[in-house]
């Protein structure tokens, strides 16, 4: 490691932190990490100095979303600052009880895409999965917190048989993303059945499962699951991870076994105030997740999830960001922008434009440095015909 200051060095472990005294297989145990999350006010103020506005937070929000913090994701919170970026993504705050009145409980308008409990069909050729309403760790802006935890408004049923019917039926489907909460909780075996099932389905071509548990469990992503994973092939995911700090050694070896296993890797971030809102982190984010071998798919414009207000950042704000790094840094890096438009209208990209006109002649294009260039849309006649037409 001479060479310090690239790469390798910002990745760093935090265990174990705020548990000085397990043992590295118990650590190391997926299954020992959920059972030790982090749930109750008093184990938050045993490791962290809380705000007035966190500890009421804790005790009033309780019947929207459930507290869950994986010890492996709570290690990364800094004790004595209640601004810490990582912090403000799990714990909760007395803001989240308030409401604004463009805040819905479903921004999105899943329930009313919802052809059979569960699945939700929105675009013509593909379909997200519910498969269950449970987490690894509860971010407070979750997009389905009145379905996820068990705690809020509603109960997820998903209907398997009836989606499998439906899915069979609907030949359209190519697509197939599961979600939920977090399919990767699911057992091996489980989630083995799942994919099965799905794979027997001949006009799915594509499957992929959105997951945040690399990043808050990434003891999950065991040998044993990938090689059960990669019999599923093409298998996608997208993960999501919104601040540098979140992609640690574990992180990237979680990543690197699933990248390995032949299955390419996104990031879909939410843009969060306090949390990724400045042009500076965001590029060291995507820095760290190309690293990482992911790349990054979208930043999403907050949804207009009740109780999120503290957390949204202007429209503007996320274009300027996307401009910082276009043309600045690997294009790779560089998420597409979008609104999940409220109601239902689907993602819909957004961001700086660089068209300055356009008509049937000729567009007028920018590039990042503000520099104006000018391609043209006509094509030459060949000569000759460009006389006999003349002559006609
Ligand atoms: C995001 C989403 C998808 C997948 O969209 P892509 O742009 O293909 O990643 C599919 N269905 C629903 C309902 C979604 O919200």
């Amino acid at each position: 490691m001479h060479n310090d200051s690239t790469g390798e060095k910002r990745f760093a472990s935090f265990a174990p932190g705020y548990w000085p005294g397990v043992t590295p297989e118990n650590w190391n145990d997926w299954r020992w990490q959920l059972k030790n999350r982090v749930t109750k006010l008093e184990q938050l103020e045993q490791h962290l100095t809380l705000a007035p506005e966190e500890r009421a937070g804790v005790i009033l929000s309780g019947n929207k979303l459930s507290l869950a913090i994986t010890p492996h994701f709570f290690n990364l919170i800094e004790r004595d600052n209640p601004d810490c970026p990582i912090r403000r993504q799990v714990v909760p705050r007395i803001e989240e009880t308030a409401t604004a009145p463009w805040e819905m409980a479903d921004p999105c308008g899943e329930d009313s895409h919802m052809p059979v409990p569960g699945l939700v069909h929105r675009y013509p050729d593909r379909v997200l999965f519910l498969v269950t309403d449970r987490c690894a760790s509860y971010c407070r802006y979750c997009t389905r917190s009145r379905v996820v935890s068990g705690a809020g408004e509603q109960e997820l049923h998903t209907d398997f048989e009836e989606a499998f019917r439906y899915l069979e039926k609907h030949t359209e489907i190519r697509d197939v993303l599961l979600s939920g909460g977090d399919a990767l909780l699911f057992s091996d075996d489980k989630l083995e059945n799942l994919l099965r099932r799905l794979r027997a389905i001949g006009h799915i071509e594509f499957l992929r499962i959105g997951t945040r548990v690399p990043i808050f469990l990434p003891q999950r992503i065991t040998p044993e699951l990938c090689a059960m994973l990669q019999k599923y092939h093409p298998l996608w995911m997208s993960v999501h991870a919104n601040h540098p700090r979140e992609l640690t050694l574990e992180v990237k070896a979680a990543l690197e076994r699933l990248a390995n296993s032949g299955i390419p890797l996104g990031n879909q971030s939410v843009l969060l105030r306090g949390v990724n809102d400045d042009a500076a982190t965001m590029k060291a984010l995507v820095h760290k997740l190309l690293m990482c071998r992911v790349r990054p798919y979208y930043l999403y414009q907050l949804d207009l999830i009740k109780g999120s207000s503290h957390l949204k950042v202007p429209v503007s704000k996320g274009i300027e960001i996307i401009e910082s790094l276009r043309g600045h840094t690997t294009g790779y890096g560089i998420p597409q922008y979008v609104i999940d438009a409220p109601g239902g209208g689907g993602k819909v990209p957004i961001g700086p434009g660089y068209t300055i006109f356009h008509d049937e002649e000729k567009i007028v294009i920018r590039n990042y440095e503000g520099k104006i260039f000018e391609y043209p849309e006509g094509s030459a006649q060949p000569a000759e015909l460009a006389g006999e037409s003349f002559h006609e």
